[in-house]
């Protein structure tokens, strides 16, 4: 039995739609397994230390919080880098959080915000918001959430998405790819309760966690009975569905 650490970034200011439960999740998954989850707060005045811990998540925020965490958080870019990409801790990133992985984003107002360079991607404000509810196909099976974002994220050539959209806009409304996935890292524009609701996706992070904490392979875990994930999942998914096809 492990204690996974978790490394939360900038917690009071990237925080919208109460992305921290999921954090409450990975905890209770974690806690039903047997594992003890330990979140440690990384604010403007923490450093990044590569190997301190096995999971970073990083919320979502509005354009305003974006632009205040952007500068010190690309500070940090070295030491992320080599903490996920070298190193091999698992990543969770959400929204304005996953924009900001990227090479940087123009908010909606024009402000260049530089980003972390990690993922493989830039991401530029639109006009119009896109908002609702959306449905994945994911190599982890379908995943179900909501969007609202201005940002129009372009993967590289080559990058990996974390899925295809069935239903609603994913990163652009264009290219029918939704996120990005690099090695353990997801980034994500699905908000809000993202992992109540796609109990898998928890449950990959905290075993992807738990290779780096112990150096060895990912465990997979025992399915859990998740009747209530499987109901919200059905309520989001169905949501998304009744919206069409995407756009
Ligand atoms: N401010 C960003 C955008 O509008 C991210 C929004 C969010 O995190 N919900 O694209």
């Amino acid at each position: 039995m492990s204690t996974i650490r978790v490394g939360h970034l900038y917690p009071d200011y990237l925080n919208i739609y109460a992305d921290r439960g999921n954090i409450a999740v990975l905890a209770r998954r974690s806690a039903w397994r047997g594992h003890d989850l330990e979140v440690t707060a990384l604010g403007m005045d923490e450093s990044i230390e590569p190997g301190a811990h096995d999971l970073y998540y990083v919320g979502g925020g509005q354009d305003r919080e974006q632009f205040l965490v952007a500068e010190n958080l690309a500070g940090k870019a070295e030491a992320l880098v080599s903490a996920v990409v070298e190193g091999g801790a698992a990543l969770l990133a959400v929204c304005g959080g996953y924009q900001l992985l990227g090479r940087g984003y123009r908010g909606f107002h024009g402000e260049e915000m530089p980003g972390v360079g990690l993922l493989p991607l830039e991401t530029v404000a639109g006009e119009r918001r896109l908002i609702g509810d959306v449905l994945l196909e994911t190599d982890l099976g379908p995943v179900a959430g909501f969007e609202n974002h201005a940002g129009r994220t372009r993967l590289d050539e080559g990058a990996t998405p974390l899925g295809r959209v069935v239903s609603g806009f994913g990163n652009d409304g264009e290219s029918g790819f939704e996120g990005c996935r690099l090695g353990r890292a997801i980034g994500t524009y699905l908000h809000g309760p993202l992992l109540p609701r796609n109990p898998r996706l928890a449950d990959w992070l905290l075993e992807q966690a738990l290779a780096h904490r112990t150096g060895g392979e990912a465990p997979a875990f025992d399915p859990l009975p998740d009747d209530l994930e499987a109901l919200a999942f059905e309520v989001s998914a169905g949501r998304a569905r009744a919206r069409g096809g995407r756009s």
